[in-house]
């Protein structure tokens, strides 16, 4: 019998509302939910193609053990054994889940819940690593908390977005949609996209400043440095409900307007007009994503923007803030459960005794982890060295999308024993799989995922699991079991997962946290199944309302206030006489991440058909490559063959290649194989923005 299912899109933070009708004959079609407040009804071109991506082909229907089909119990049985031989014999360190931002958070809050409450280690880490652990470290140095202050429709109601960083026109689309449409409405509405590449983001932009990669702390150094000197700062609310201001300025003054334009490679006129247009518009939203997080440099990058929004006061107010986007559909659920190694569930800090006590006491766990885990580029090098003997890889292609990828290729294949729970059997990572279980896919599993913006939405099953195909959680919980943790693991359902996540952030709480939605606690699940969407908090007693954090301070340091991080200006510049370009690596409009679902769409894969660089035609020139020749891109870690895209849309001496391509669909492309193994100090994010390469004609 038809039926109509309202769930979430599965791929970018932006986190839209799908409505996906199941028709008499089985056929799926996806529309736009009108009434989810993150898309109102839209859907970009993958949302709309997600009934494409749905069939069996290629799935993993069944466990595997050595590529042979095994029932579950004997694949449940070995993983278990396996891992509680290693943490035996080598201690709780010796074994690591490198997890998901494409997990449900009640996925994600078991797997969590396993290593650092009852294995002892907090060996887990996510591919959100790669996508915004800078932000997590730039909020919480600055906030005391990872908070994003803001909501979405800040970006409507402002008189002037900055995008830094950020693609957003192909990486969150439907905010884009959102952005293009208030601009047209407002025209008085500014936009400035500031990225070494001229993106279609910045079709829409008043101002486009290249600026030469990593040149971002040097920029809004010298906007506060000039915020300060211009009378522009809102000394009430830097004096009232903030610390470090003089050190930060003093930091950011290092550089007069020529050396900034040395360092960021724009013209002193350009700065002056963007320093000028920041001071004189009262409602500010800068958004920044990738082209900011994933840098050697990238904490200090978010910390240069949250002091230039701290300094003004524009924070929590409608229409002004900073913004961080997320790139994945649950990275922000992620954070939220505790999923990076150097964080505790529910905003909890792993390095205070007082909050693993708390989780001590609210799990009944047997051995909280003491100190924070490695993260994924310190993890996989663990994994090489030999020290991880059992890994646990859930929902991920590490192969394809980890910097260095041909050393962890090689790392994970001389690993003793590794699991791999996917929906695809022939993942570049999964064929190394030595024990392989087959995951729901979206449509299939049931559970919360939270977008960019703080709001929780459902994701809700219309298709039954195909093959033995079953939920992560219970895969996890099946396996915490068998090692012995039965009683703290006896969840009967998703709905009894998130009910006690939601009950661990209340525990008390009393304002100490920010991530507070004790008002689901004690959730039925059938109230769990009509879930609203809503923004957190949400703590004990109150209803779903919009919400903003630090209008009026309130910040989640100790004393109550937020931090200036004085800042400086990295040394930017890595390409080099034998390797003189600079690679910058991202996503195109059509594909999402290793193309493992929207590779099945004929039409998504006709809007790109092939990897590719964007390279200027001065340096094509240089190469002797003219437009759609192939071209060999190599670093000192690996090498990618992909055809010419000249194009003046790209600055001199960078190139642009996308991060999607993998050996299943293109050979010798998985581009992750040039990016060096280098991560910034405070996040451990690698820097996939900024690597010397050097091309030359196939
Ligand atoms: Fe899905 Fe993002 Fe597109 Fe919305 S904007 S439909 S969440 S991919």
């Amino acid at each position: 019998m038809a039926c109509e299912v309202k769930t979430t899109c599965p791929y970018c933070g932006v986190g839209c509302g799908v409505i996906a009708r199941v028709g008499d004959d089985g056929a799926v079609s996806v529309k736009g939910d009108p009434e989810h407040p993150a898309n109102f009804g839209r859907l970009c071109s993958k949302g709309s193609a997600l009934a494409e991506t749905l069939d069996l082909d290629g799935r993993l229907l069944h466990p595997e053990i050595g590529g042979r089909r095994a029932g579950w119990d004997e694949a449940l049985e070995l993983v278990a054994e396996r891992f509680s031989q290693a943490i035996a014999e080598h201690g709780p360190d010796s074994v690591a889940f490198y997890v998901s931002g494409q997990l449900l958070t009640e996925d994600y809050y078991l797997a969590n819940k396993l290593m650092k409450g009852f294995i002892g280690s907090a060996n887990i880490d996510t591919n959100s690593r790669l996508c915004m652990s800078s932000s997590v470290a730039g909020h919480r140095r600055a906030f005391g908390s990872d908070t994003v202050p803001g909501t979405y429709e800040d970006l409507e109601l402002a008189d002037l977005v900055i995008l830094t960083g950020s693609n957003l026109a192909w990486c969150h689309p439907v905010l884009y949609q959102r952005l293009a449409a208030a601009k047209a409405s407002r025209p008085e509405m500014k936009v400035v996209v500031i990225d070494p590449r001229r993106t279609m983001t910045a079709d829409i932009a008043d101002m486009h400043l290249a600026i030469a990669p990593d040149g971002d702390v040097a920029l809004f150094n010298g906007l506060l440095a000039h915020l300060a000197s211009s009378g522009a700062v809102d000394q009430d609310y830097v004096s009232a409900n903030t610390n470090g201001f003089t050190e930060a300025v003093q930091a950011a003054a290092a550089l007069d307007l020529p050396s900034l334009s040395d360092v960021t490679g724009l013209t002193q006129k350009q700065l002056r007009d963007f320093f000028r247009l920041f001071e004189t518009t009262e409602k500010v939203v800068t958004c920044y994503s990738q082209g900011v997080n994933q840098s050697s440099a990238g904490t200090d990058k978010v910390n240069a923007i949250l002091n230039c929004h701290l300094a003004t006061g524009r924070i929590g107010r409608p229409g002004m803030g900073p913004f961080s986007l997320t790139g994945q559909p649950n990275a922000m659920g992620g954070r939220e459960v505790g999923g990076l190694a150097n964080m505790l569930a529910a905003h909890l800090d792993i390095e205070k005794e007082i909050d693993r006590d708390l989780v001590r006491r609210f799990w009944g766990a047997t051995a909280v982890a003491s100190k924070p885990g490695l993260k994924a580029v310190d993890m996989f090098r663990a994994v090489a060295d030999g020290r991880i003997k059992a890994l646990w890889i859930m929902a991920t292609n590490p192969v394809v999308s980890m910097p260095d990828a041909d050393a962890v290729e090689a790392a994970i294949k001389a690993c003793p024993f590794v699991v791999v729970s996917d929906m695809q059997r022939h993942t570049d990572t999964a064929r190394h799989a030595h024990v392989a279980l087959p995951s729901l896919g979206w449509g299939e599993k049931d559970g919360t995922v939270t977008n960019s913006e703080r709001r929780i939405s459902r994701q809700r099953a219309f298709l039954p699991a195909p093959g033995e195909a079953r939920a992560d959680w219970w895969q996890l919980a099946e396996v915490a079991r068998r090692m012995g943790f039965d009683e703290a693991f006896s969840h009967a359902s998703q709905s009894a997962i998130f009910a006690e996540h939601a009950a661990l952030s209340g525990f008390e709480n009393d304002g100490r946290r920010d991530f507070d939605i004790g008002a689901h606690a004690a959730i039925e699940p059938a109230a769990y199944n009509d879930l609203a969407p809503f923004q957190w908090p949400q703590p004990k007693g109150t209803a779903p309302q919009g919400t903003r954090f630090f209008a009026k301070g309130e910040f989640y340091h100790a004393d109550g206030r937020a931090r200036f991080i004085a800042v400086q200006a990295p040394q930017a510049r890595r390409a080099n006489e034998a390797f003189p370009y600079t690679l910058n690596t991202g996503r195109v409009r059509d594909h999402w991440h290793t193309m493992t679902r929207t590779g099945k769409s004929a039409r998504l894969s006709s809007h790109l058909a092939e990897p590719f660089v964007e390279i200027h035609p001065r340096d094509a020139q240089n190469i002797g490559v003219s437009d759609a020749d192939l071209v060999v891109i190599e670093s000192p870690h690996g090498s990618a063959v992909v055809r010419a895209l000249v194009t003046d849309r790209q600055a001199e001496g960078n190139l642009f290649v996308p991060m999607h391509w993998n050996d299943q669909f293109a050979s010798k492309a998985r581009i992750d194989a040039l990016v060096a193994p280098l991560t910034d100090p405070f996040s451990g994010q690698p820097a996939s923005k900024n690597v010397a390469v050097r091309a030359k004609r196939f």
